[in-house]
């Protein structure tokens, strides 16, 4: 006899994709790391939150979509799963998003409980996963600020660039807000280097400058610039179907396991 509470092993770990710069690589490490922790036998949920809707269009056609993220937040009485869509691997499902998210804001903007909207919905499926994965657009308006207050941990890609901490403050500002009431639980799992190039000396330099301000939250794995990583999503696949031999597959494998080791 039990005492009416059934215990999950490993209870649902949200974690959000977040850097308020455009084009360093959130939305490929959203695409392959859920890929490679379903390939590791979770259960796992991705959630597109970025109108641009590019994490999507890798695993769904919009034209099949009919509920997408806009409508998981404002249609509170239609169930999580009608929102939710397969994806080519059996353990891996996706939240679309679809252009109409941009409109999300403003529609947002003046509810009582609109940083909350994410979370309650979440409460849906918390037994249905073992991981959720959050994809957000370049801002830190109220999308972001959702899946931050929903939310376990951000992981913060960087793209080592001569511009590569730029915004970070920003970001690191409304993450204190956000865990000073809303979410103390928050917490960084990690900062992922992109876009390397070890042949440049700028690129080390870079590197090495976030692991000394980062220290032990920067992953020992890097995911180096990869033509096979920019190609598969035009392809509709993950790195893992489109080239599993190559360095973005193995390193985005590696990195999968740094972060189930970390949560
Ligand atoms: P974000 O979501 O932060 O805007 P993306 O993941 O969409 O960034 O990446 C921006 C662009 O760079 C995309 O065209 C993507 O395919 C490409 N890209 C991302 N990571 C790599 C990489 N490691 N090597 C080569 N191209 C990459
Ligand atoms: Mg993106």
């Amino acid at each position: 006899m039990t005492d009416g509470l059934t215990f999950a092993k490993y209870p649902l770990m949200i974690i959000v994709i977040t850097n308020q710069k455009g084009g360093v690589g959130k939305t490929t490490t959203a695409i392959n790391l859920s890929a490679a922790c379903a390939a590791a036998g979770k259960r796992v949920l991705l959630i597109d939150l970025d109108p641009q809707s590019n994490s999507s269009l890798s695993f769904v056609d919009p034209n099949q979509v009919d509920g997408s993220a806009f409508e998981l937040f404002t249609e509170g009485s239609r169930p999580f799963k009608e929102f939710v869509y397969p994806t080519e691997m059996l353990n891996l499902q996706i939240v679309p998003a679809k252009i109409n998210l941009a409109k999300l804001e403003a529609k947002l903007v003046g509810d009582f409980d609109a940083i909350y909207r994410l979370r309650d919905r979440i409460n849906e499926v918390k037994d249905d996963y073992d991981l959720i994965f959050i994809d957000t657009p370049p801002t830190l308006g109220l999308i972001t600020v959702n899946a931050l207050v929903a939310a376990n941990y951000f992981l913060v890609p960087i793209q080592s660039s001569y511009f590569a901490m730029e915004g970070t403050d920003d970001l690191l500002e409304t993450v204190e807000k956000v865990r000073s009431r809303p979410n103390p639980e928050l917490s960084l799992l990690g900062v992922l280097v992109t876009l390397v190039d070890h042949r440049t000396t700028l690129s080390r330099d870079v590197e090495s400058y976030i692991r000394n301000t980062f220290g032990e939250k920067a992953f020992k794995t890097v995911i180096r610039r990869s033509v096979r990583l920019e190609e598969a999503p035009a392809y509709r696949k993950t790195i893992f179907s489109y080239a599993p031999n190559s360095s973005g597959a193995s390193e985005y494998q590696e990195l999968s396991k740094e972060v189930l080791n970390r949560v």
